[in-house]
């Protein structure tokens, strides 16, 4: 057995870079692989699993029946295909100062630190307990997870604090920006570019939200909440894509405009949503009914 935590680390690392967790695989294998080795150290852990033929991982070393420290990582990797990989990615290669591999940072390589670090926490932890909580489906929108912090939302102990091991240059980062994403539609009324006046171009109100939503953006970065635990120390607004029109000469009678809030945790983003929705309500959907009554703002 290697006798040093690098090295127990390391075979742990490249045993679970093998394991082909991209997010479209199963994770199974590896969680059977994590199951056996708790085990084998006295372990339990539990599985919480829905129909996608994955599970989260489980488990409490110490005291069951009151909280502690959970240390938490996700189990997925990105995919590696059609990149200049110039080592196999779900190898572990060895260089000089550094171990190569799909998912080395991001983030087997904490769950190899954590597990290899299990027969210290058993031989140690006595008042305070430590929580292992490794989940799936992280890199498509962290849905795994939800399982599980639906079960611990009810369960009778909850943790106390959680350590993820996501990779932040070895800098401790407290908190990670709140998303909301929203997709929005303009429904508008079709009709020949000659006669625009008959028509309700959704594309030009679906661009004056777009603008509102630049407007928005420009107030919270200088009147809005400011943290300098963040990069960038503001709230953002942001507009992704803007889909609208058919042809030059039709007038456009549906848009579709993809915009997300990434807010400090000052900043209260039910609030921005509602000055989003009372500017369209108010401004675009009273405008185009002028025209149409059917128009709206979805
Ligand atoms: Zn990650």
């Amino acid at each position: 057995m290697p006798h040093s935590l690098l090295d127990r680390t390391l075979d742990l690392l490249a045993t679970l870079i093998a394991f082909d967790t991209r997010s479209s695989q199963s994770n199974l294998a590896l969680i059977g692989f994590v199951r056996g080795h708790l085990a084998e150290h006295g372990v339990e852990s539990t599985l919480v699993c829905d129909d996608t033929g994955k599970a989260n991982l489980y488990a409490t070393i110490g005291p069951a029946d009151r909280p502690g420290l959970c240390l938490s990582g996700h189990t997925d990797v990105v995919p590696a295909t059609g990149q200049p990989w110039k080592v196999p990615p779900f190898e572990m290669t060895r260089g000089v100062d550094r171990v190569f591999g799909r998912g080395t940072a991001d983030m087997k390589g904490f769950v190899a630190a954590v597990l290899a670090s299990v027969p210290r926490f058993v031989e140690t932890v006595r008042d305070v307990p430590i929580h292992l909580a490794f989940s799936y489906d992280e890199e498509v929108g962290c849905r795994g997870v939800r399982g599980l912090i639906d079960r611990l939302a009810t369960a009778p102990v909850k943790p106390l604090a959680c350590v993820i091991g996501e990779p932040t240059r070895m800098q401790v980062a407290i908190a990670h920006k709140g998303k909301r994403a929203y997709r929005c539609c303009v429904k508008g009324l079709p009709g020949h570019s000659a006669l625009t006046h008959l028509g309700v171009n959704a594309v030009d109100f679906a661009a004056e939200l777009v603008t509102f939503l630049r407007r928005t953006a420009n107030d919270l970065r200088t009147y809005g909440e400011r943290d300098p635990e963040f990069d960038p120390p503001y709230t953002t607004v942001h507009t992704g894509t803007f889909n609208g029109g058919i042809a030059l000469n039709v007038v456009p009678d549906s848009a579709q405009v993809e915009f997300e809030i990434r807010n400090l945790p000052a900043e209260n983003p039910d609030a921005i949503v509602r000055s989003v929705r009372a500017y369209a309500d108010n401004n675009l959907v009273t405008a185009m009914r002028e025209t149409f009554d059917g128009s709206a703002v979805e």
